[in-house]
Formats: C-alpha cells, structure tokens, sequence
C-alpha cells in the first residue's frame, strides 16, 4: 500500500463484511439486521459504511439524531431507518426525509401524532421504545394502556416495531439483570400485541447481546460496536476485524538533553538524553489529554514508543530514543495488531469513546 503522508484514518470494507457475517453467524438465519451508523459510524465514514451495508443486504439503519438521518438519505440511502433519538423540533423534517422516529415518552408520542395529522400522514411507521431497565430512555410498562388509548382511532401511525435496550449485557456478572430485562420486554410486547392485533417487530440486542443473550434475538438485533470490530471482550476481539485504523507520520524529531522539558507546561522533563517525535494529530482530531504523560503507547516501526508530555491540540509528542525511526515514517495510533479497545484502556476509557471521538478533519482512505 502507498504512503499515508499524513495523519489517515484507513477504513477496511473487507473488515466489515467479515464482522456483519460473523455477527449473523451468531443468530438464527432469518433474524433482521439493524446496523447502527449514528457518529459517523463510530468515528469512521458513516456514508461509505452504509452503501457497503446496503451491498451486503442490512435490513434496518439506526441513527441517533435526525440530522445523521438526513445524512444518509441525501447520500442516496433508501433503506428504512431508524432515529433512535430524535427531538420534536425535528419532526417535520424527520418525516420529509422518510425517517422512522423511536417514541420514547407520551409527551412525544403526543406531539408525533400532532405532526403527523398536520402532515396527513397515514401507518406512519414508528418504533416504541421501553424502558426495561436502563432508566435512560423509554415508555413504562405502566404506560401501555395510556399508549393503546392515545392511538385509539388514531390512523395517522402504524407501530412497526417495539424495541428496548439492555443495560448490562457485556457484564456476565450482571446476567440475571439482562435476563430479567429479557423477560420484562417479552412481557410488554405480548401485553402491547394481544391489544393491537397485529405484531410489530420486536428487538432487543446490541452487539454484546447478540454474542451473550442470542436466545433474546426476536425479529431483529441491532449492531454497531461489533460491526466496526470490537465485541467487549479479548476472545470476540479475536474473531471480529477492526475496520478503522489510524496512522500518522513523524514531522520532526528532536534530541533532548538531561534538564529539558517537551511540551506545554513543561509537563514532561528529561533526566537524560531521549529522542523524540512530533506528530501532526492532537486532542482536536480526538486524542484526548488522557493520553498524555506517558501512559499510552503508539507503534513506531513494530515498537512501542509511549506519548510523553501533554497532548497539544494539533501535535503529540512521542519518545522514540531506543527506536529506529526517521522523518517521515508512518506510526501506528490503533487499528489492525494494536486494538482500539487497548489503546482507550490505558486512559480508562472504551474503544466506543476513541473512535467516536475521531474528528472529521482527519483524512479517511477506503481499503475495498
Ligand atoms: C448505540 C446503540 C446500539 C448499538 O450498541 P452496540 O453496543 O454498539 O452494538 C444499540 N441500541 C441502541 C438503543 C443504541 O443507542
């Protein structure tokens, strides 16, 4: 593969395909897929990663915010999609650019309904989301029969599925948690269904669930941190491929002498001679000052060189002394061999977090 030349993050649509089948393999044929592409698909190329999706037949996207909705449709996507969190503000343009809005409150099951009659519309298709359990977004059990008689006589809507969302399903400590959540939405469809008289789809699952509970699949999973090649955990690791894979390139390298300090503050000081790198990439392209002072590695050449000092908004400063290295040579942030998962760990955060936080200035370059 040519050179980078500059801070690249490298997007491998091979990586991709293999996780979505892998991920499938895991759930009985048959079962809908829903990828999740909200924040840019975690931090990669959410346009790019959903035509692949679309190639590779996905069923349903979801997105956060209605404005990632929109995203997609002027891109050309025309699979169904899912807002997980929209905002009422939104929902005129939500239903022009035929996004499926999650309803999560009566306050906006109310006001959907009210701009859905302003609008005509009729079996608009929308997603009631419960909250089984998470305490963060979702109608209560409780509010099944308020929801059945706001929507009495009521054409303007057709639920087309029901959803919720696990609060612990990577946690095998937590397994009785997610199995009690498990039963309470099964619970609350069979109550919801017996009264609709037809059968939204049902789902559940996130990534970790898909691996851990897949006895919960329903009609449809919903998929993103396992789609771009993290399962979390070492031994799904192993089995899924990370798509998203940041390099940089040395600008300048530096010899210190005992006395010296590198950086802002002068946070890192020298008690002898090092040699260091400046790389063009800093907090402003997502590496965040947790990385500093020494505690992440990045890869130089096959070899761990450690971020010294405090990350600078354009720049870090890496210690290369016992490295063989020269201006200009590519360095390895996270990616393929160095997980993202590692990389997050030792500033105590998760892979989720770092790609995400990858900002959009920084080039992407597709592997297909
Ligand atoms: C973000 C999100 C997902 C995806 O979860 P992963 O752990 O990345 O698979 C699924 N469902 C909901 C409601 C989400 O907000």
């Amino acid at each position: 593969m040519s050179k980078i030349g500059e801070t690249t993050l490298e997007i491998d649509l091979f990586a991709l395909e293999h996780n979505f089948n892998y991920l499938k393999s895991r759930i009985t044929p048959g079962t809908m897929f829903l990828a999740v592409v909200k924040a840019f698909a975690y931090g990669s190329d959410m346009i790019t990663i959903a035509k692949k999706l679309v190639q590779l037949n996905v069923d349903y996207f979801a997105v956060a915010y209605t404005k990632e909705g929109i995203l997609l449709r002027e891109a050309g996507i025309e699979s169904p999609i899912l807002v997980l969190h929209p905002q009422p503000v939104n929902f005129e343009v939500l239903i022009d650019n035929c996004l499926e809005p999650s309803l999560y409150s009566p306050r906006i099951l109310q006001l959907f309904l009210e701009a859905a009659k302003a609008k005509g519309l009729q079996q608009y298709p929308v997603h009631i989301k419960f909250n089984t359990g998470l305490n963060r977004l979702g109608f209560w059990e409780n509010d099944i029969t308020p929801i059945l008689e706001q929507l009495t006589d009521r054409n303007e809507v057709r639920i087309k599925s029901v959803l919720s969302h696990l609060a612990a399903s990577e946690d095998i400590k937590e397994k009785a948690f997610s199995l009690q959540q498990i039963e309470d939405f099964t619970a609350i469809c069979q109550r919801l269904n017996a009264h609709l008289g037809y059968r939204p789809i049902r789902h559940l699952l996130n990534t970790s669930g898909i691996l851990n509970f897949p006895q919960a699949a329903f009609e449809m999973v919903r998929s993103g941190i396992g789609l771009y090649g993290y399962g979390n955990n070492a031994e799904i690791d192993a089995k899924l491929k990370p798509v998203a894979t940041l390099k940089t390139v040395i600008s300048q390298r530096h010899k210190i002498a005992p006395g010296e300090s590198v950086g802002y503050n002068r946070r890192y000081r020298s008690n002898d001679y090092r040699i260091t790198a400046t790389l063009p990439i800093g907090h402003a392209d997502g590496i965040g000052r947790q990385y500093g002072g020494g505690k992440t590695n990045v890869w130089v050449n096959g070899k761990k060189a450690p971020i010294i000092g405090n990350v600078c908004m354009d720049m870090i400063m890496i210690d290369v002394t016992d490295i063989d290295c020269k201006e200009g040579d590519e360095v390895l942030i996270f990616g393929h061999e160095h997980s993202a998962e590692d990389f997050a760990n030792s500033a105590n955060t998760i892979s989720y977090e770092i790609l995400t936080a990858i900002s959009q200035r920084i080039s992407r370059r597709i592997k297909s």
